[in-house]
């Protein structure tokens, strides 16, 4: 504040003088009555009323005397540093609580309760740091992005998609050990940081967080035409994939976009887990039913050459061997198959059981009939 000096002079005069407030009447004259309450408020980050900024104004100035100020050793270091340094030139006062708070704040997104972006990359750059003293050292970067957010958005509206972001981020910490940094990185992207892992051990962990958020039921979710939220992320790994904050994200965001043209999926893959890719096929399957000997309608989400995801009214039982039946003219030419349920659950609470397959074996053919110029294999 302008005044500042002005009132210093002020209050060395009323040390000399002892008329301290006739000072402060002067003070309220010159500068407005509302002086006090706005130096106190702008020095204490305050919001105390004129009356109490004036009242505790007028009874600092009674009790200061030269003598008492040199007793607090706060008074006497803030004077130095303030009127024979640089230091300081405009200071403000704090609470130690508040600014632990405020620190905290600083550093943590505020829907989530996890790091913000600012906080990952100065822990990247720390790391980096680190590590570069170290022979043979590494650590991975995972960026999780979720799959077709928008849509969740659009469908189920935005709290309930601010609900699955926080859900998310509390089962992403839930699947970490405890020196491992999560963070928002984004609008509905995650970033994990993990000092130690080097690229195969990242992507373990980076499926394991897949799977779970693939398992776990979402309000909501039944609504997406996939019938379930899931996740997709990219994995960079110093020094491999780079050996600065920049080349290591921007590493991690290329594996993601990969990854994006499957969705539900993390890249790099390693070998045992590269996944042919499904492909989305809405259309009727028939599945035989024992107990009634016919076959019942179900409906076909998606399907590739090893399995298919399939809609239906009823749950299955994991493990039972499935007689399905393709019908002509919804698919080029009937077709039958023998399969093995893998995975059952409801999408949601009044929805349709989703029931995972898969074939007793490879349904090349089929597929080639069903889904011509298709690409049915899957490299890295
Ligand atoms: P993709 O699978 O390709 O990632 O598709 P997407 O729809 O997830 O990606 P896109 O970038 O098109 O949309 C991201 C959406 O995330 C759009 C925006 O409404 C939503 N989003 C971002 N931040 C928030 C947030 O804080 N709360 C909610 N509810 N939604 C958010
Ligand atoms: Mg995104
Ligand atoms: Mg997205």
């Amino acid at each position: 504040m302008s005044s500042s000096r002005t009132f210093d002079l002020y209050f060395a005069n009323q040390t000399e003088t002892h008329e301290p407030n006739c000072s402060l009447e002067h003070l309220a004259e010159y500068y407005g009555d509302d002086i006090f309450q706005r130096l106190l408020n702008s020095l204490l980050n305050t919001n105390f009323s004129k009356d109490a900024a004036t009242n505790l104004w007028r009874a600092a100035i009674h009790h200061f005397t030269p003598e008492k100020t040199r007793t607090n050793w706060r008074s006497v270091i803030l004077d130095y540093l303030l009127s024979h340094t640089n230091i300081l030139s405009n200071p403000r006062i704090i609470e130690a609580n508040d600014l632990k708070r405020m620190q905290e704040e600083a550093v943590t997104d505020g829907l989530t309760g996890l790091y913000n972006q600012t906080y990952l990359k100065n822990q990247l750059a720390e790391i980096i740091l680190e590590k570069k003293q170290k022979e043979g050292a590494s650590f991975s970067l995972i960026l999780f992005d979720l799959d077709h957010f928008k849509q969740f958005n659009d469908r189920c509206g935005h709290l309930c998609g601010d609900r699955a972001l926080d859900k998310i981020g509390k089962l992403i910490c839930g699947q970490l050990p405890a020196n491992v940094i999560a963070a928002r990185y984004g609008g509905e992207e995650f970033a994990v940081i993990l000092p130690d892992a080097n690229l195969k051990q990242a992507i373990d962990l980076a499926e394991k967080i897949r799977l779970k958020i693939d398992q776990t039921e979402f309000e909501g979710e039944d609504r997406l035409d996939t019938g379930k939220l899931t996740i997709s992320g990219g994995i960079a790994s110093y020094p491999e994939a780079g050996v600065t904050s920049d080349t290591l994200i921007s590493h991690a965001d290329c594996r993601l976009y990969e990854a994006k043209a499957f969705r539900n999926s993390i890249f790099p893959r390693t070998d045992n887990m590269r996944r042919i890719q499904r492909h989305s096929y809405l259309n009727i399957v028939e599945i035989f039913n024992q107990d009634s000997g016919e076959f019942k309608h179900s409906l076909c989400s998606d399907i590739n050459q090893i399995g298919i995801l399939l809609k239906s009214s009823t749950p299955a039982i994991i493990g039972a061997q499935i007689q399905l039946r393709f019908p002509h003219p919804f698919w080029p030419n009937e077709h039958q198959a023998i399969g093995e349920v893998k995975h059952t659950r409801r999408s949601g609470p009044k929805g349709p059981f989703l029931v995972g397959i898969q074939f007793q074996q490879p349904e090349v053919t089929f597929l080639e009939e069903v889904l011509p110029g298709a690409q049915l294999s899957f490299s890295l």
